[in-house]
């Protein structure tokens, strides 16, 4: 019997199916999430936005958005600059749906984020891939001249998940200059609030005075939200409207918005928890380095381990905490709780010592 066909462009991206959850959330080390639960005073405002329920939400989520123009403190913000969604996750696809033509070339480094060849494959683009540099960071210059006359986006993961480097803000600025501006770009910024490089772009300044350049945000990670889904986009006006075109209306609840309010308002407690997050990268990293691991420069909220071919296994030795593996490639490790994050370097040092 026929059964209806589902587009080809699904052919081969299979059914997401996410690593399994640890038994314990602390033992979870494979998704990026915060170790710390929401921020104070999330809960009870995102409880009260709850017992709001049986109504659509602000399909415009406008006091978030006014408050994020204030928060990013960019001078003549303007809201219509500034977009909401379920996640940056969808954004990326509502902005692909916006720009992509079937066939139209959308370019990305890799490894980046899984994301990226999903969303443009169902938007009907074509991915254009382009190899990391040994060190696990973008190569713009090769990125640059993979552009044709068919590039429609070019993504920017910075800090690249999953191996942590930063683009710097003068290779952004040389590469944005090689872009023509029919082309679009976006810089995933879902870590941002982890860089500590003084030399990292920020993508609010990159896209000063260029029509082309859109940046992601995420209350997934810095946040702790990663499960109410939201996430938002600063962009052109042209873009931002065409993004609110292409975005599933309602897609963002009452109970996300109000918990991303009230996590703007916790901004000192957000600082705290950023910096143990980033003062414990620090400390797992330079213990990995000094164990002779080549572990690139993090700066978001993991751990690349170039494992290479023991990459499966290694996540294997490192159960119960789960870890995420690349096969063939290495493993990313979230910066967790420090109890927990301590078993994986008891694990890295079980691992090595057989080789030396
Ligand atoms: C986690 C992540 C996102 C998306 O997160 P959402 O939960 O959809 O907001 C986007 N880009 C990168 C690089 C990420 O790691």
């Amino acid at each position: 019997m026929t059964t209806p066909r589902a587009r080809r462009a699904l052919d081969g991206l299979g059914v997401f199916s996410p690593p399994k959850p640890a038994s314990v959330d602390a033992l979870g080390l494979a998704a990026n999430e915060n170790p710390f639960p929401p921020l104070p005073g999330v809960a009870e405002r995102a409880a009260a936005a709850l017992g709001r329920s049986n109504r659509y939400p602000d399909a415009n989520a406008m006091a978030l958005r006014e408050s994020l123009g204030v928060h990013l403190g960019i001078q003549s913000l303007a809201v219509e600059r500034i977009r909401v969604g379920a996640g940056s996750g969808a954004l990326l696809s509502s902005i692909l749906q916006a720009y992509v033509e079937a066939g139209d070339e959308v370019v990305f480094a890799w490894r980046s984020f899984e994301g990226y060849p999903i969303a443009t494959a169902l938007a009907g683009g074509t991915v254009v891939s382009v190899p990391l540099r040994r060190n696990g960071r973008h190569d713009l210059d090769a990125m640059a001249d993979a552009l044709t006359d068919r590039t429609k986006v070019v993504l920017v993961c910075t800090p690249n998940n999953p191996t942590g480097p930063v683009v710097t803000a003068a290779e952004l600025e040389d590469f944005l200059d090689r872009v023509p501006t029919r082309v679009l770009v976006v810089l995933d910024e879902a870590y941002v609030e982890f860089v500590r490089d003084p030399s990292a772009a920020r993508g609010l300044e990159a896209m000063a005075g260029r029509p082309n350049v859109v940046v992601l945000r995420t209350f997934s990670k810095a946040y702790g939200l990663a499960g109410l889904r939201i996430g938002y986009a600063i962009a052109p006006e042209e873009v931002a409207d065409a993004i609110a075109t292409t975005t599933q209306p309602f897609a963002v609840s009452d109970v996300a918005q109000a918990a991303a309010l009230a996590s703007l308002q916790a901004r000192d407690e957000l600082l705290g928890r950023v910096a143990s997050v980033v003062a414990e990268r620090e400390a797992m990293r330079d213990s990995l380095l000094e164990q002779g691991w080549p572990i690139p420069e993090a700066q978001g909220n993991f751990l690349w381990l170039p494992l290479g071919r023991g990459s499966a296994d290694f996540a294997t030795a490192c159960a119960p905490v789960m870890v995420r593996a690349f096969a063939g490639e290495g493993v990313r490790v979230t910066v967790g709780d420090p109890g927990v994050n301590a078993r994986v370097l008891d694990a890295v040092d079980r691992w090595s010592r057989p080789r030396r």
